[in-house]
This record gives structure tokens, sequence and C-alpha cells, in this order.
């Protein structure tokens, strides 16, 4: 089979407060990408996602260094801390690391449809940032009502030029639904299939609706590991062109860097 680089669309640096779990130290993850081949991640790390802004870039910018170029991250957007947050956007832009914008209304407790979270956008559109977020579905989790995906259908089509990924795919069956719905009637919509959404034929069926196009590989570590999630693209009755959309050609599209895969495979490994 051809070699093929391995993208991480969505996963986490640090800890979550809510999960006992040691995995998000850099040196564990860099130890997992070794192991399964990923290339490249996209980190989202978790002081950031609890507006420690000053450890959540700095670690940031660490990770990326220390990975050499190979752990990316997103920015995250408080709406509650909005000058906050923009300022450490703003900082971020200098970095070539700097991959997109992290959104989490339910983390952050503000409806998707908040006119608090209109920054975000209009930063994201001005620096032709991609912005990553959670959603899920109604369930009886409570904090999952802010981030069910048609609140962000507005806000999809105000920012037309303005690309977003559904994390999770909106979730469980309900929330589902209107993810894949937004994304095969949006050129802007894609979505990641990070988290425990492991129902049978789940790529199979996200590649007919809304299309290979439109799907990303994410882990979400460290909730979870890569190594759960590769044998089901590898395995999904697909073909080779659409595996290595959802592995790696749609984040680096949407994240960067915008190089050719195959050029960033030849350097990913000469480098190691
Ligand atoms: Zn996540």
């Amino acid at each position: 089979m051809k070699n093929i680089i391995i993208a991480d669309g969505h996963m986490h640096l640090g800890s979550d407060p809510l999960i006992l779990n040691t995995g998000g130290d850099l040196s564990g993850f860099l130890e997992k990408m070794d192991s399964l081949s990923i290339g490249i991640a996209y980190s989202s790390h978790y002081c950031w996602l609890l507006s420690r802004f000053k450890d959540g870039f700095e670690m940031s910018l660490k990770a990326y260094e220390e990975s050499e170029g190979r752990i990316h991250f997103l920015g995250v957007y408080d709406p509650g801390k909005g000058k906050e947050s923009l300022r450490y956007l703003e900082s971020a832009l200098k970095s070539p690391g700097f991959a997109g914008i992290k959104i989490h209304p339910s983390f952050h407790s503000t409806f998707a449809d908040d006119p608090s979270y209109l920054p975000a956008w209009d930063f994201a559109r001005k620096y032709k940032k991609t912005i990553l977020s959670h959603t899920w579905s109604l369930t009886e989790n409570p904090v999952q009502k802010f981030s069910i995906p048609r609140l962000f259908e507005k806000n999809i089509n105000d920012y037309g030029d303005v690309n977003i990924i559904l994390g999770h795919a909106g979730g469980r069956r309900n929330g589902r639904l209107q993810a894949i719905d937004l994304a095969a009637s949006h050129s802007n919509v894609y979505l990641d299939i990070a988290g425990d959404i492991f129902c049978p034929g789940l790529i199979g069926k996200l590649v007919e609706k809304p299309g290979a196009e439109k799907i990303i590989f994410g882990s979400d570590w460290p909730w979870f590991d890569p190594m759960c999630y590769l044998p089901r693209i590898f395995l999904a009755p697909i073909s080779m062109k659409q595996k290595e959309m959802i592995l790696c050609g749609n984040a680096m599209a949407l994240f960067g860097p915008h190089i050719h895969p195959e050029e960033n495979n030849d350097k990913i490994s000469k480098d190691r």
C-alpha cells in the first residue's frame, strides 16, 4: 500500500479536569504519533479551553517547537472573555504553528448562535482561519444543548467564506443528522469523526453523504486513542483516494501547512 501521511485533526494536549488521564502530555502524544505513523496533529490545549490563555498559548508554542513542527495548534475563543481571547489569537498569528480557532459552546456554556461568538467569526474571516467547534446532540448531559449543529446555521450562512468543522460530526443520531445536512448543503462545512461515535459503518455512510471531501479524521486524544479510529478508515469500503482525503488531505487543506501532502510526507520522513 502507498505510504500516506496521517493527520490527527482533533486532539488535545494538557489534561481535562473531568478526566483522570495522563495522556495529554507532549511526550506521551509524540510516542503515540510515532507508533501509529501520524505525521501531523492539530491540538486545542486544555489550558486554553479553560481560558488560562497565557499557559495555553505558551504551551502550544512549545509543543509546536518541540515536536519540530508536527503538532500545530488552535487558539481558543472564549465568548465570555472575548477581548482577551482575541489578544492571544492575534499573538498566535506570528507562529507558523497557528492552524485555526477552536470554539466550545458546551465548555463555555454559551449557545453557539450567541452574538458573543461573532468576533471569532470575524477574526476567522479576516485572517482566513478555519473554525473547529465542539458539536453534539441533545442528550441527558445538559451542556450539550449549547452545541447542537442547527445553532450554527445562521453563521454558516452569514460567513459563507469561513470554513467550519463540526467536531464529533454532531454526536449521536439527532445531532449527526443535522450536521450531515449542514455539511451536504454548505460548501464551507466539514465534519470530524473525533469522540465516541463508534456506530458501525459510520465512515462508509459519511462518505455517501456529505462525501469524503468533507470528512476529517480526529481522535479527541487524550479521551480516546487514535488507534481506535485508523482501522475503521483503512478497512472502510471506500477508495484509497477517499481514505487519503479523510486521513490527511482535508485537514491539511483547512489547517495548513499549505504544501502538497507528498512533499510534506517526504519532509516528515526525512526529519525523523
Ligand atoms: Zn475534543
